[in-house]
């Protein structure tokens, strides 16, 4: 009856990771609670269907080279990629992320995943949907089982919007050497008015000798586009057309070409590729987050060295040189009060800490 038990809840887990909306999550969750023997007839009713659905799934039980099963677990849930330690302390990502697994870590290392039980060993599995009719996998959705107590959970749940994705069966984890390289990654923090915003464009367009391109978003056609665009394009931007995505500085002018990810259906315009600034020498500002209650908040990214297959390289000369000057007219204009590699606006500033007094 136990293993019975196990299994059924087990299906429950697969089916909530793949099958069930919202909804039937919920009454489901309502039945077990109140109904145990209802949620048992249920859940055998799901395993049917689910048995049914089965032709187009493959489960995979993850294993290293070396035959080992069982593992820590770190995880940056939000953006789909993990990492698996051995007990011998050998590394493996999940699925190909490598250079987007370094990305992330600068800014977090996730901590290890922990059972309920205290536990923080698992086997791991890998439930692979595949697109109707094709062999591409549209989703791999990851769950994790615990040594200790057998509790299984959904842990991740990965979209894959490309072809072909043989790969990622076959080589279902890849091995990491070095798992924390940092690179020298600047995040500057930036509550400004729309003052701060101009006074930055302008110092930009100005004073320093960079072509300034412009991912926006333009009505009425609502479509995306990259551009390079001129200070007075930008104040349009900004101020009447207030929904674009990101500035970029260069010291060069670009091949626009190169940046795009061509993946992406084109009647909704352009859509760039994931961190163009990382790899390439740019600065990158962001269109504000509506922080509610605090104000706008941009983020102006750039990093002086970069990551070429797990060795750290420094970016050129004058994208150094370029980097310092911004933040030195941003120390001038700008107060840190808040923070390191924080720039906030006077009266930006001033406001967020009344608001915040305000609610104690
Ligand atoms: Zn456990």
């Amino acid at each position: 009856m136990a293993h019975l038990k196990s299994q059924i809840l087990r299906v429950l887990s697969a089916f909530f990771a793949i099958e069930a909306s919202s909804s039937q999550i919920s009454n489901l969750k309502f039945v077990i609670l109140w109904s145990p023997r209802r949620a048992e007839r249920l859940s055998a009713c799901i395993f049917e269907y689910y048995c049914k659905r089965m032709e187009t799934k493959l489960i995979k039980d993850i294993q290293t080279e070396k035959g080992d099963k069982v593992f820590q677990v770190r995880l940056l849930k939000q953006e789909g990629v993990g990492l698996l330690t051995t007990h011998n302390e050998d590394n493996y990502l999940i699925l190909d992320s490598l250079d987007y697994w370094y990305d992330l870590i600068q800014t977090t290392y996730p901590s290890k995943k922990k059972c309920t039980c205290k536990n923080e060993w698992f086997t791991v599995q890998y439930i692979y949907t595949r697109r109707a009719e094709t062999e591409d996998i549209r989703s791999v959705v990851v769950v994790i089982t615990c040594t200790a107590c057998g509790k299984s959970s959904q842990v991740l749940s990965i979209d894959v919007d490309y072809s072909p994705t043989t790969h990622l069966v076959e080589a279902p984890i890849v091995f990491c050497g070095k798992p924390k390289i940092k690179y020298k990654f600047s995040e500057l923090t930036c509550y400004w008015q729309s003052e701060d915003l101009k006074d930055f464009l302008q110092f930009m367009f100005n004073k320093l000798p960079v072509k300034v391109y412009c991912w926006f978003f333009k009505l009425p056609e609502k479509k995306r586009y990259f551009e390079l665009v001129s200070y007075e394009n930008a104040v349009e931007i900004i101020t009447v057309n207030h929904r674009y995505l990101d500035f970029y500085f260069s010291l060069e002018e670009l091949d626009v070409e190169k940046y795009l990810n061509k993946n992406v259906n084109a009647d909704e315009g352009v859509y760039l590729k994931l961190d163009i600034w990382r790899k390439n020498e740019f600065i990158r500002l962001s269109s504000p987050s509506h922080i509610l209650g605090y104000g706008l908040l941009y983020y102006v990214n750039f990093c002086n060295q970069y990551l070429d297959k797990e060795v750290v390289k420094d970016k050129s000369p004058d994208f150094n040189k370029l980097t310092a000057m911004m933040i030195e007219w941003m120390k001038s204009r700008y107060t840190s009060k808040r923070g390191k590699n924080s720039f906030d606006g006077i009266q930006a500033y001033e406001e967020l800490i009344e608001a915040k007094a305000k609610r104690g």
